[in-house]
């Protein structure tokens, strides 16, 4: 059985919004020459096509498109309210919704595709057809609440994704895995009171959202953890071994989602951390132990963040190669990066407030 790559052209048509970086462009803020656009750019995720195919790795997935959400799919997460009004300015050429989530237009039809590939993803892999897969969403879904699209997310990809699959039978419960740099707040938010989906974020501490993914212990199925800014590879591992792993492993979960952000690594404009693709491989070769231990090896990555051009695909292509088994590219930057890893006494801090952290314990 092959590892499943899902995507589709139509969602790296996604666009809208008129920013240079984060800033909306006016005033002082001079427009980027060739059109402005959010960082949330179609070309990390058009490199990776390109990687996949030029490195040979993608003779060996099984590649395919998926259909998008109808409308009753996305009732079951988002209100009816939200999407008529969505749909109706996507409709009528695009605009802005919420906190940074411009669209042009169809941006409707293109965002409910983005979720579709994740629930084909996860439906194939629940029905076995598939080893495990990987979705190439876009637009991205981690921030997005039932009825507040934010973060450059308009539709909550993968809480659509668990909730068909719920529906059809095929899962009951569901471990997600947000690894993006910032705080899942929008997948932790759905599932705040479902006790049979457990959320686990590992985000930098205060980046965005600012007031959300704090570390607490009174939460239903949801973890926490927030890093200092300049975690690397040693850091995050830590974190996964000794607070992220033990928490999905107690879940029991039927399938594993990870929300696979890679704007943690280390020439991210969007993150100060310091991952690099080697990280990325082995948190994923972390996961698809539990994976294979818990759930019979089901799991599904859905693309969220990642802002770095040249640098994105090596690292989702660590995480691709990695789930199917396949030959690793080399990573041109990772001498680089090696000596750009924190020193001791980071590590030893970071090692200090993980520690806390694995004491102290989510109820
Ligand atoms: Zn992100």
């Amino acid at each position: 059985m092959k590892t499943g790559f899902l995507h589709d052209e139509r969602c790296l048509w996604h666009g809208g919004g008129n920013y240079a970086q984060m800033a909306p462009v006016g005033g002082l803020v001079q427009p980027i020459a060739g059109g402005g656009g959010l960082p949330e750019d179609p070309e990390t995720k058009r490199r990776l096509v390109n990687l996949l195919r030029v490195a040979g790795t993608m003779e060996g997935l099984a590649e395919g498109s998926a259909a998008p959400l109808e409308r009753e799919d996305l009732l079951r997460v988002h209100p009816a309210g939200y999407l008529d009004r969505f749909k109706a300015l996507s409709d009528a050429g695009g605009g802005e919704i919420g906190l940074r989530a411009p669209f042009g237009p169809g941006g409707y039809e293109i965002a409910a595709l983005s979720a579709g590939l994740v629930a084909d993803a996860l439906e194939r892999v629940a029905r076995g057809e598939l080893r495990n897969a990987y979705a190439l969403a876009r637009p991205p879904g981690h921030h997005a609440t039932a009825d507040w699209p934010n973060g450059f997310c308009l539709l909550a990809n993968i809480a659509l994704a668990v909730e068909r699959a719920r529906a059809r039978g095929l899962v009951e419960r569901v471990a997600v895995l947000d690894w993006d740099v910032h705080h899942g707040n929008g997948t932790e938010a759905i599932y705040a009171t479902d006790a049979a989906v457990l959320t686990v974020s590992i985000h930098q501490d205060r980046n965005y959202p600012l007031d959300t993914g704090a570390f607490r212990t009174d939460a239903v199925a949801n973890l926490n953890v927030p890093l200092p800014p300049g975690a690397g590879h040693r850091t995050y591992l830590e974190a996964m071994e000794r607070l992220v792993l033990p928490a999905i492993r107690a879940h029991e979960p039927d399938a594993i989602v990870v929300a696979c952000g890679l704007d943690a690594a280390v020439l991210d404009p969007l993150g100060r951390m310091m991952a690099t693709a080697e990280t990325f491989r082995e948190m994923t070769a972390q996961v698809m132990a539990l994976a294979e231990d818990v759930c019979g090896a089901r799991l599904v990555a859905a693309h969220e963040g990642g802002y770095s051009e040249v640098y994105v695909p090596f690292c989702a292509h660590a995480v691709v190669a990695e789930m199917a088994g396949l030959p690793h590219v080399e990573d041109p930057f990772a001498a680089t990066f090696r000596v750009r890893q924190p020193g001791a006494a980071f590590e030893r801090f970071a090692s200090g407030l993980i520690g806390e952290m694995a004491r102290t314990g989510p109820a």
